[in-house]
């Protein structure tokens, strides 16, 4: 049968790979040779099990979304990661990698970070793990991200201001992959989401995969079948996307909807719909589909949300689209604004800015009265009120 899963050389499709450099071989190879293992071991089961249930706070709630359903003519269940422990799913990924790191022997923890989420994550499992942690962060975004910079500090982090390129997430990227070549032996590079060279992509999609076990749980419960008519969720690098679907991937019953950011519209080059405008070409390690000009520089991308303006694509959708298992939709700025007020105003939720673009995918499919859809809500919304108050005009 045919598999969108990751094959045995880290490739989905034409799709990903590990394209790094030789002082990092030994690495990736070390890690490619143990994450499942890892994964596997009844310990890290048994760990990763009770610090989601008991540090985390899951199961996250499937909730059945009644106003918004009604609205949109179908039965909308909202997956409620918004409710974990540092506000987005992020923190299930940085749980089971510090878990794999320490077995590793490793004792030095970096990451990268753009709007801050992914490093505040990372920061908060060293903590509690009593890990030394370096987060690169772009100047740019230090500047636009000051809450998250301080948050990061208290718990202890060394965050170091990023002035390559545009100073933003990209060139975090690059500097933690420097870092990473200085340091190969002691230090654990802890990706944020399901890009950078394989077996990262397939490591944090597992990671997450919770997201979807507990989808297909919650269903049969509510439903009566372990599986919805349509997956929604909003992709940046594509992590809560690859959780959220990772257990119907291959099953076509499901249709999968990736919401990816349209900007300010994605004929004005501001946009970070990567998908749709990316060309085939090599991004922090992976060959995806990477927002780029003529000369193959990899251009800025835009997006009102910091959670979703990277120039790449987890390899994982960048096949799902090429194979036409997934529809992508591109959500505006704007069409992300309204949809975030709609399910304040008619569920009491303030999704985060990224969340919202997959809300705003609701407009644009005609659903029918019996479909069952879920729709992931990656997470809330306390980190945008400022954007939010700024930008509505009603
Ligand atoms: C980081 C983030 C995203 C985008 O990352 P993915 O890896 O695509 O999931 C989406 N939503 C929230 C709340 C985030 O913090």
């Amino acid at each position: 049968m045919k598999s969108y899963l990751v094959d045995e050389n880290g490739y989905y499709g034409e799709f990903g790979g590990a394209y790094i450099p030789e002082i990092l071989y030994k690495c990736v190879e070390e890690l490619k040779n143990t994450y499942l293992e890892v994964l596997q071991s009844e310990n890290f089961k048994q760990e990763f099990e009770l610090l989601l249930r008991d540090y985390v706070g899951r199961p996250s709630p499937l909730y059945l979304a009644n106003r918004l359903s009604k609205k949109y003519g179908c039965k909308i269940y909202l997956k409620r990661e918004d409710l974990n422990h540092t506000g987005a799913h992020k923190i299930n990924n940085t749980v089971g990698q510090i878990l794999i790191a320490r077995h590793m022997g490793k004792k030095r923890i970096i990451a990268e970070t753009g709007a801050g989420q992914h490093g505040v994550a990372t920061a908060t499992v060293c903590a509690l793990m009593d890990m030394e942690c370096v987060v690169y962060m772009g100047k740019t975004d230090i500047e636009r991200q000051h809450i998250n910079v301080e948050k990061m500090k208290m718990l202890g982090a060394t965050v170091v201001p990023v002035t390559s390129g545009n100073m933003t997430l990209k060139d975090a990227t690059n500097e933690a992959i420097r870092d990473w070549c200085c340091h190969p032996a002691d230090t654990f590079y802890i990706i944020g989401s399901t890009v950078g060279p394989h077996p990262y992509p397939d490591m944090v999609a597992r990671l997450q995969s919770i997201i979807g076990e507990e989808i297909k749980k919650q269903l049969l419960e509510k439903e009566g079948r372990d599986y919805p008519d349509y997956l929604i969720a909003c992709v940046g690098g594509g992590s809560n996307a690859a959780g959220t679907i990772y257990h119907h991937i291959d099953d076509e019953r499901v249709k999968i909807v990736l919401a990816e950011a349209g900007g300010k519209g994605i004929e004005t080059g501001m946009t970070a719909a990567t998908i749709q405008l990316g060309k085939i070409g090599i991004i922090h390690g992976a060959c995806t589909f990477v927002i780029q000009n003529e000369d193959g520089q990899i251009e800025e991308p835009y997006s009102i949300s910091a959670g979703l303006d990277y120039p790449g694509i987890g390899p994982i959708h960048a096949n799902l689209a090429a194979q036409h298992r997934a529809t992508v939709v591109s959500i505006n700025d704007d069409e992300a604004i309204d949809a975030a007020y709609e399910l304040t105003r008619l569920e009491g939720i303030i999704p985060a800015l990224e969340s919202a673009h997959a809300l705003g995918a609701l407009k644009k499919i005609r659903f029918n009265p019996e479909d069952v859809v879920v729709l992931t809500v990656s997470g809330r919304g306390d980190k945008d009120i400022e954007t939010y108050l700024d930008n509505y005009k009603k």
